[in-house]
């Protein structure tokens, strides 16, 4: 009997590399029997939900029998409040990540080409590859986006980009002025998803808001997410911004129910909390100080990063320590970070912002491993 199915899938699902996320707390736990495990392999907050966000799940437990509101009346509204925008121009999702892939489902099929960029997040890729659209990779310039590039790889079949900022795992960034002029050059059927999943935590002066953009730029998809900043990365919420049209597309190929009732809640009062957001902004900036401080102490080097992890290489440290082995050292000793060798960055790992004693110790742990070898 054949139990090889893979060849009546399509042709972009037969070529798909599932995405590797972070190492989980309990899988760790179960292999080593270890307790205290710190984890800061997946950008998530360390801080945990809000408060406020964690005392509405419980009060809605009750209507568990209910579907969703379909449309996310008040999440959404509550949105375009906050945002400056109108209801209609927001699309819900089940995480930002279901955001990308309804962009996909709705603009892409073979023949259309997508471009980004060299060491960008490793959805654009099966998003890419699952519509049968082919991936035009741009090179990186200092690790980051490099425009240029990307506006040198637009050809007539050319239907979208990828870009974000700051951009995950490397934590790079692009300026107003350099995003406004590359938008300006870009043809205007070119559909740009300009991926802000870490937008509230950077505090760069010439950092651009991208909602500032739809005005003149209707052919951009901003989309931001509550899993980082937020911390609710569990519940899986996120959002589009973009004009009527986008939005009014991207919801024909949107699940009815793509966003459940307790996340609808939880999103809501988390906009509640702008005090969480102030208070992991502060602990972020702080610990992005602590790691790289004692980076440059080890005489290690990374890539400045204005997000809430940062790209290190140890690689180069030591010609007989590997990423990855100081990968495994961390695992042992209960801390998991994030190898980047499948972003093209064998020599990195990514380390996700922890409270201070998280990265203290960390910190401890990767000075032992470097110097002890
Ligand atoms: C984490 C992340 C997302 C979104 O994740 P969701 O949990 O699906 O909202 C999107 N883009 C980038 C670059 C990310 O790092």
């Amino acid at each position: 009997m054949n139990n090889d199915f893979l060849p009546l899938a399509t042709k972009g699902v037969q070529g798909l590399n599932p995405y590797q996320p972070g190492k989980p707390i309990d899988e760790l736990e179960r292999e080593l029997g270890l307790k205290n495990i710190i984890k800061l392999a997946s950008n998530e907050n360390p801080l945990g939900p809000s408060p406020m966000a964690t005392k509405v799940i419980t009060a809605n437990l009750a209507d568990l029998s209910r579907y969703p509101d379909g449309n996310g009346y008040r999440l959404r509204n509550k949105l375009a409040v906050k945002l400056g925008v109108a209801e209609e121009q927001i699309t819900l999702g089940n995480g930002s990540n279901d955001i990308l892939e309804l962009v996909g489902r709705a603009f892409l099929m073979p023949g259309h080409e997508v471009i980004y960029s060299r060491h960008s997040f490793a959805v654009y890729p099966l998003v890419v590859q699952a519509s049968g659209a082919a991936a035009v990779v741009t090179d990186a310039k200092n690790w980051g986006n490099d425009l240029a590039a990307m506006l040198a790889a637009v050809t007539e079949t050319t239907r979208l980009i990828f870009l974000a900022n700051p951009n995950n795992p490397t934590g790079t960034w692009v300026d107003r002025i350099s995003l406004q002029g590359f938008l300006g050059k870009l043809p205007a059927n070119i559909v740009v998803v300009l991926d802000e999943a870490y937008f509230e935590y950077v505090t760069e002066p010439g950092y651009p808001d991208g909602l500032n953009l739809l005005k003149n730029f209707p052919n951009v998809i901003v989309t931001r997410t509550f899993s980082k900043a937020y911390g609710l990365a569990g519940l899986r919420v996120g959002y589009g911004i973009s004009n009527n049209s986008i939005a009014d597309i991207l919801n024909r190929v949107r699940q009815p129910f793509n966003v459940n009732s307790l996340a609808l809640a939880a999103a809501e009062a988390a906009l509640d909390d702008m005090a969480f957001i102030e208070t992991s902004k502060k602990m972020n900036t702080a610990g992005m100080k602590q790691l790289t401080s004692a980076f440059d102490d080890l005489g290690l080097s990374y890539i400045p990063s204005v997000a809430n992890f940062v790209a290190v290489k140890v690689g180069q440290h030591t010609k007989t320590l590997s990423a990855m082995t100081v990968y495994e050292k961390l695992l042992q000793s209960g801390v998991i970070v994030r190898p980047v060798a499948n972003y093209d960055m064998p020599d990195y790992l990514r380390i996700t912002i922890g409270t201070k004693q998280e990265n203290e110790k960390f910190i401890g742990l990767l000075r032992q491993i470097l110097l002890s070898k």
